[in-house]
């Protein structure tokens, strides 16, 4: 069995240098929050699998070859031979403004179903990982995100979920009464500080959310706070870490990496501390290097970025 079981949506993301409506030119890339989790873990030489249903098309094809590049296990992968792999454009308008346009609506990968994660969710895992984004694709993917918690919790697989909120998919409201429900499953929940109150109740305040979490049997709740580092909170309080200082050239993929690095400290058999400033290095990885997951490190990188001193905790 992996260390890392990750279900979701993989995209192809085609990027352009310039704006879109002047032509190209268009460079490819694999791209979706779950797919990139597992890229990076398999980067640091953990086992890693990612579960999900991308189209008989050449873009599936494309995703798969990349995610097998990275030693990314894929051989519960369906394809569907009657819709398109999604695809997403990402348009660097200016230098400091990229746009995003998603193709993925009726995409084979919303088009999940329960059947799809069966046969991996019965290998098992150390570990799922989840994100919101699943749930909010199609009907039958959110039962199928709530379908595969549910399994892993029955089996003892502790589960990892992202809040991950995709405003254009469904509104804040719409994914409060989804994710609340499903965070109850997790072991990890995992959100950006705007995010929290996607799984409680809403408007409420971090610490009111994080006592509710903890209290319905999460044991750690993360808290993303972009340059300013992040918080773990657990029933033993509150841990913090600053943000590496690094230049910045492409935030996009900087969350995924951060949960990629504290599930790599957890299979380490780190200490809270441990797996937070992997986490931080990470995400300070993925943000100084342009792409979600290319210039993620191999083990043997990891300690690249030694010598860039963490910022304040806040
Ligand atoms: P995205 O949705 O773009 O992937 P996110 O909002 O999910 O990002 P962030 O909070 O932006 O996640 O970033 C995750 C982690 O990455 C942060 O906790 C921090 O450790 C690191 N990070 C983010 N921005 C920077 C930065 N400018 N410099 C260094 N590290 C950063």
């Amino acid at each position: 069995a992996p260390d890392l079981l990750t279900v979701g949506e993989a995209l192809v993301s085609l990027r352009s240098a310039g704006p879109l409506a002047a032509g190209g030119p268009l460079t490819m890339h694999l791209a979706g929050a779950e797919s990139n989790v597992a890229v990076a873990v398999a980067r640091l030489g953990h086992r890693a699998a990612w579960v999900g249903r991308l189209g008989a098309d050449e873009f599936g094809e494309y995703a798969l070859r990349q995610l097998r590049a990275e030693g990314v296990a894929v051989d519960g992968v369906t394809r569907d031979p009657d819709r398109p792999t999604g695809l997403m454009f990402l348009e660097r308008r200016t230098a400091d403004l990229t746009r995003v346009q998603y193709h993925r609506a009726g995409s084979a990968g919303s088009a999940l179903d329960v059947d799809d994660l069966r046969a991996p969710l019965a290998v098992g895992a150390r570990t799922l990982h989840l994100s919101g984004i699943t749930p909010a694709l199609s009907d039958t993917a959110r039962a199928a995100t709530r379908w595969a918690a549910e399994a892993a919790v029955a089996a003892g697989v502790p589960v990892c979920l992202d809040v991950n909120h995709r405003g254009r998919l469904w509104s804040r409201d719409t994914a409060r009464e989804v994710l609340t429900p499903l965070a109850g499953y997790a072991s990890i929940v995992v959100a950006s500080a705007d995010e929290l109150d996607l799984v409680g109740d809403p408007g409420a305040d971090e610490s009111t959310v994080v006592a509710d979490l903890l209290r319905r049997g999460v044991d750690t709740v993360l808290v993303k706070l972009g340059g300013d580092g992040a918080r773990a909170h657990t029933r033993e309080g509150v841990e913090r870490v600053g943000a590496l200082s690094v230049t910045a050239v492409d935030a996009v993929g900087a969350g995924d990496a951060f949960t990629a690095g504290y599930l790599s400290g957890w299979f380490d058999g780190l200490d809270l501390a441990g797996r937070l400033r992997r986490a931080a290095t990470l995400g300070a990885f993925a943000v100084s290097s342009p792409g979600d997951w290319e210039g993620l490190p191999r083990r043997a990188e990891l300690s690249l970025l030694d010598g860039h001193e963490a910022g304040d905790v806040l």
